[in-house]
């Protein structure tokens, strides 16, 4: 299978990565098989984080039962300053299972000034060098969802590696990325699905396959079919003019204000679950999925009208969603 030099890193990755998220979603067992079975069909890139819980945990137990040769493991921990960064770090190594991590990535940077606080005196970035000099990280890599943080990012030659959104709803960071594999920065792509929030998630792999703006595309998977699903995208050519329309019909229909899940906005002050919320409504009103988008609804113990519009989720929210007024149309739909 073709593989693609990872930047300037050593890592030759086969374009199609695993996402850990989904990981946390199923039991031990199920995701030693389902990481048996990337791994037989080729898979060499897998991707976690601290913060998606069991997902380490999984992933080095299934390591260390699998044994399996030359597999790339990437992590990642949201601390900025050098000391909560350790104590993260140390825990990844633990989860693991692993005395080298491949990729070691500091987490959803939100904005410039924790960028600054990154790479300032006291802040993770040189600590995590000093790991990197000892050998216990072979590579420092950095993720965001946000164009200004990226081009800052690539822009400092700090990083082997940059992890970014793109998906066929969401280009804004596409150039760059590409400005990126052109400095030799290796170049991961997160949410190709925008989050589940996208209809047509065979077209959307196939869409960033051949977009030239990624090196390996990590979507996250908690079922062998779904495994099916993205090696046939792989095997097979560019989009073709009719389904270039599909997609371009569906990234009109859904336009700037969508959910992309990421969970950044949580906890909600009153406990609303707001990605949840927000999918059923996708349901309801996308995919025609009404009866059971009002029965999952109608379970949740809060609302969209329980929100107190205490505004904490908005200021969190890496993709600027008025989550308030979004609720209230949650809200016209579903009756509370
Ligand atoms: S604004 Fe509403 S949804 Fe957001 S945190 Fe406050 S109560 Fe929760
Ligand atoms: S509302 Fe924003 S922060 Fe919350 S899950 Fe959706 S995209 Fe992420």
């Amino acid at each position: 299978m073709e593989k693609l030099r990872l930047g300037s890193t050593d890592m030759e990755v086969v374009p199609l990565g695993l996402g850990g998220i989904p990981l946390q979603r199923i039991e031990q067992d199920e995701a030693t098989e389902l990481i048996r079975a990337c791994l037989e069909r080729g898979i060499n890139f897998i991707d976690t984080a601290r913060g998606y819980t069991v997902s380490e945990g999984y992933i080095g137990r299934a390591l260390k039962e699998l044994n399996y040769p030359e597999v790339y493991i990437a992590s990642k921990n949201m601390a900025r300053t050098a000391e909560a960064f350790e104590k993260e770090m140390e825990e990844s190594f633990r989860q693991l299972g692993l005395e080298v991590i491949d990729l070691y990535q500091f987490h959803n940077l939100r904005s410039l000034d924790e960028f600054e606080e990154l790479i300032g005196p006291g802040g993770a970035y040189d600590f995590a060098k000093k790991v990197q000099d000892q050998g216990r990280i072979r590579y420092l890599g950095l993720t965001t969802h946000r164009v200004d943080v990226l081009e800052r990012a690539i822009d400092s030659g700090l990083f082997a590696t940059v992890q970014f959104p793109l998906n066929y709803m969401e280009r804004q960071g596409e150039e760059l990325l590409k400005k990126a594999k052109e400095k030799g920065i290796g170049v991961i792509i997160m949410k190709p699905f925008a989050g589940g929030a996208l209809k047509y998630k065979d077209l959307a792999l196939t869409y960033l396959f051949h977009s030239g703006a990624s090196h390996v595309i990590i979507p996250g998977i908690d079922s062998l079919d779904q495994l099916d699903m993205n090696f046939k995208q792989l095997a097979r050519g560019p989009l073709l003019e009719e389904e270039l329309q599909l997609i371009q019909e569906e990234a009109d229909e859904l336009g700037e204000h969508f959910c992309r899940r990421c969970g950044y906005c949580l906890p909600c002050t009153v406990g609303i679950d707001i990605p949840t919320v927000f999918l059923m409504e996708g349901y309801y009103s996308r995919y025609n999925l009404q009866d059971w988008a009002v029965e999952r609804y109608s379970s949740f113990d809060k609302k969209a009208s329980d929100c107190i519009a205490c505004g904490v989720c908005e200021s969190r929210c890496p993709y600027e969603l008025p989550i308030i007024s979004m609720l209230d149309k949650v809200k016209g739909v579903f009756g509370s």
